[in-house]
């Protein structure tokens, strides 16, 4: 910031001298070496003219209010109130944060009143209050630059620690586990497992502002490579490996191989042994006892006992968004227990009417982001591999993609940013 006024302190200054030449367009006419004395620019920001102001920056105070900021550059009251009825639609004063930049500038003459007041929402949002005459208010962005990068790392303690030590953001281990949810555990992420990634950063002068397209990634989890190629098909991008199967997998409809449904899931239904309405927050699949009960998917079994209502039941997340629950079991299939990691189809348990129930039947529950929900009318992800019309294409574009994949070092040479050996 001090740097940056005294830059601008300097533009003011500097210009008086060029401008004495006639202006911009003639400066070229100059014949002053250019590798000496730089080129001067326009120095522009929310599409202003700054050299044209007296530029004042700052950061906006606890418990400090816009008007202490205008009437401070001679604003007067009846304005800073007319400002206030007019932003309220489009960005109302009371939003102000404290710790937020802002720019006020002033008109560059003996009044310096404030012309314009502009601030800061966030990395890329500002809010323009032009403060002439009629009183405007806008919100505008600034340009976002997006910036390829490829990056290489080993885990050594989280994959957030070597994510800062490449200097990467958080967000792309985000990126990451979403890409990965269907094959990776990334709380089982352990010492050694390494990545290497190609995306595009984005970027706001000199501030990154995010992670943008993941072009394509590699994650070696317990030495097995899990490949990671986006395509587009059906009008969703989606991720794919080498072999153009897709990263996601779908859950199995139902638990039980035959079965049928003896009762929906629903907000309200009159339960048939507590005599009373209440939610049914599962679907119940209504089988002879001993049926084996499936898993509908991967993943950690983190339940796995008996509650006085739930009977015997097994608990099993999937992912960070999906977790399965079966209950009124008879008896746990052998080693089924806390901690077990399971497969798709794998028998979890057998069908019972343990706790709370009338007949042999599975009650499955399934939650969403930590709710539950009715399973059979979620749109769950598609597992479909890349059509066959669509291979080639599919081929092409991910052989060069893996060429370049493949090209990134993990640990020698410094071709790679920030790599860890
Ligand atoms: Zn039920």
């Amino acid at each position: 910031m001090m740097l940056k006024n005294v830059k601008y302190l300097l533009l003011l200054l500097v210009p008086t001298l060029l401008y004495s030449c006639g202006g911009d367009d003639n400066i070229a006419d100059v014949a002053i070496p250019t590798d000496t004395v730089p080129a001067p620019k326009v120095n522009m920001a929310y599409g202003l003219n700054l050299d044209s102001f007296i530029v004042k920056e700052g950061k906006i105070k606890k418990n400090q209010v816009i008007s202490e900021i205008l009437l401070l550059n001679h604003v007067p009251w009846p304005e800073i109130d007319h400002l206030s009825k007019k932003a309220k639609e489009v960005y109302s004063l009371r939003k102000l944060r404290s710790g937020k930049n802002y720019t006020v500038l002033c008109k560059n003459d003996s009044t310096e009143k404030a012309q314009y007041f502009i601030y800061e929402a966030n990395a890329i949002d500002y809010v323009v209050f032009d403060l002439r005459d009629t009183m405007t208010v806008t919100i505008a962005q600034k340009e976002v630059t997006e910036k390829r990068r490829e990056v290489a790392g080993v885990i050594n303690s989280s994959l957030y620690q070597t994510l800062i030590d490449i200097n990467c953001s958080a967000g792309l281990a985000m990126e990451l586990s979403e890409i990965y949810a269907w094959s990776i555990d990334f709380y089982r992420i352990q010492k050694g497992d390494k990545f290497k990634v190609i995306f595009n950063e984005k970027w706001v002068e000199d501030t990154k502002v995010g992670v943008g397209e993941i072009e394509c990634a590699l994650f070696v989890h317990h030495s097995e490579n899990f490949y990671a190629f986006p395509f587009e098909q059906n009008h969703v991008i989606d991720y794919f490996d080498e072999n153009a199967k897709s990263l996601r997998k779908a859950f199995l409809k139902s638990p039980l191989k035959f079965g049928r449904i003896s009762s929906s899931f629903t907000m309200r239904r009159y339960h048939p042994v507590q005599k009373r309405w209440k939610a049914h927050l599962g679907t119940d699949y209504a089988a002879p006892k001993g049926t084996p009960i499936l898993a509908v998917g991967d993943g950690k079994v983190i339940e796995a006992r008996y509650k006085k209502f739930n009977g015997n039941y097994v608990k099993i997340k999937h992912n960070g968004t999906y977790t399965t629950q079966y209950l009124h079991m008879s008896k746990f299939a052998s080693g089924i227990r806390s901690g077990k990691y399971v497969r798709q189809g794998d028998v979890i348990g057998y069908v019972g009417s343990t706790g709370l129930a009338t007949g042999p039947h599975v009650c499955f529950r399934f939650w969403k982001n930590g709710k539950q929900v009715n399973h059979r009318t979620q749109k769950l992800p598609s597992s479909l591999p890349v059509k066959k019309e669509l291979m080639q294409d599919y081929q092409s574009v991910m052989d060069t993609l893996k060429m370049q994949l493949d090209g990134i070092p993990f640990s020698d040479g410094n071709e790679v940013e920030g790599q860890i050996s």
